[in-house]
């Protein structure tokens, strides 16, 4: 294999960038030549690409987000779109590509390696629901930005004595509302994974208040309910006053952590060695410390991460 290309694709994340970087490094040792696609699939099926070398992925591994950009391309699903990028990957001269993005990223990685295509994946998705790797790149980086948002916010809520509803990231995925609520110490975590009953919720924080205690923090998956409905409930139920703060994109950005950054670093490293090798249509993993592939196929097939023994765990400590 003389050349190969990587793109990111859907949501962005932090570590995107560390992993490219790495990627590259590796590639060039092995006297490999490196192409970007520009925005994902879309980049690939306009043939939109960028040589890149070791001073084009200088200066990237601090950066949150991702330099080669992101998009959603629904053209991509598309049999004429795949074709598209495979055609422009003959046209290239690429012989191999690295896909970093979640499991529709993924998902379009899996078809390209059905039409031939030497493919590996590097899960990225903040949602952290991603089948064989406990972590993906970017979950880190997001519960550190979430959790230092929550501590700031607890702080206003005691000297007011207020209750906030604090709504994260997560459609389907309640990982990162159960991780923060337990790494704060909020009241409650409410995901789509677990049934909550919002009069009883209302009842335990009457509760608390009448104990003496100044503030309550309640931190909402998006996909689990409404924070408007949420936090009206909560104030007509017990009186006190509430207040929403939607973290939004915030969760997405910023300097990676240590873990993200060795963790790109290590995905993006035996990404390269895994395509030079010959092992097509996998994905790398993080597994008990150790970076495994898992084809894509039982990736795509599997089922999401179960979140049961983090749901225990905020059970457990009241959460
Ligand atoms: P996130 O976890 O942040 O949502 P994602 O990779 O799951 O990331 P999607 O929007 O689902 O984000 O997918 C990104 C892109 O991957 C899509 O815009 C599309 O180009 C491609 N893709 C998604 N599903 C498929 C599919 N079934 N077949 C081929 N390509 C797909």
């Amino acid at each position: 294999m003389k050349k190969i290309g990587i793109l990111t694709s859907g949501g962005d994340c932090s570590g995107m960038n560390a992993a490219i970087r790495a990627a590259v490094r590796t590639a060039i040792r092995l006297n490999i030549e490196v192409v970007g696609f520009r925005k994902g699939y879309l980049g690939l099926m306009k043939g939109d690409a960028i040589p890149l070398d070791t001073k084009a992925v200088s200066g990237i591994l601090h950066r949150g987000g991702t330099f080669l950009q992101s998009a959603r391309s629904p053209e991509f699903k598309t049999p004429e779109g795949q074709q598209k990028a495979i055609d422009n990957l003959k046209e290239l001269g690429v012989e191999g590509l690295v896909v970093l993005g979640g499991d529709g990223s993924l998902t379009g990685a899996l078809a390209l390696h059905r039409l031939g295509l030497p493919v590996v994946g590097i899960p990225s998705s903040i949602d952290n629901d991603i089948p064989y790797t406990d972590m993906a790149l970017g979950v880190d980086t997001a519960l550190n930005n979430i959790i230092y948002a929550v501590d700031c916010i607890k702080d206003t809520a005691s000297s007011h004595a207020r209750a906030f509803v604090i709504e994260v990231m997560g459609r389907n995925s309640g990982y990162l509302a159960s991780i923060s609520a337990i790494a704060t110490g909020a009241e409650f975590a409410l995901v789509p994974e677990r049934e909550y009953d919002l009069a009883e919720i209302c009842q335990q924080l009457r509760a608390r208040f009448e104990e003496g205690r100044d503030n309550a923090i309640i931190i909402l998956a998006e996909g689990a309910g409404h924070a408007r409905e949420i936090s009206d409930s909560i104030k007509d139920a017990i009186g006190f006053e509430t207040r929403i703060t939607v973290l939004g994109h915030y969760q997405r950005g910023g300097a990676p952590t240590v873990f993200d950054r060795l963790l790109a670093s290590r995905f993006g490293k035996r990404a390269v060695e895994l395509l030079i090798s010959g092992n097509s249509g996998v994905m790398v993993g993080l597994s008990c410390n150790a970076i495994l592939a898992t084809p894509l196929e039982d990736v795509i097939k599997g089922e999401k991460r179960p979140q049961d023994e983090v749901l225990r765990l905020a059970e457990v400590l009241g959460v």
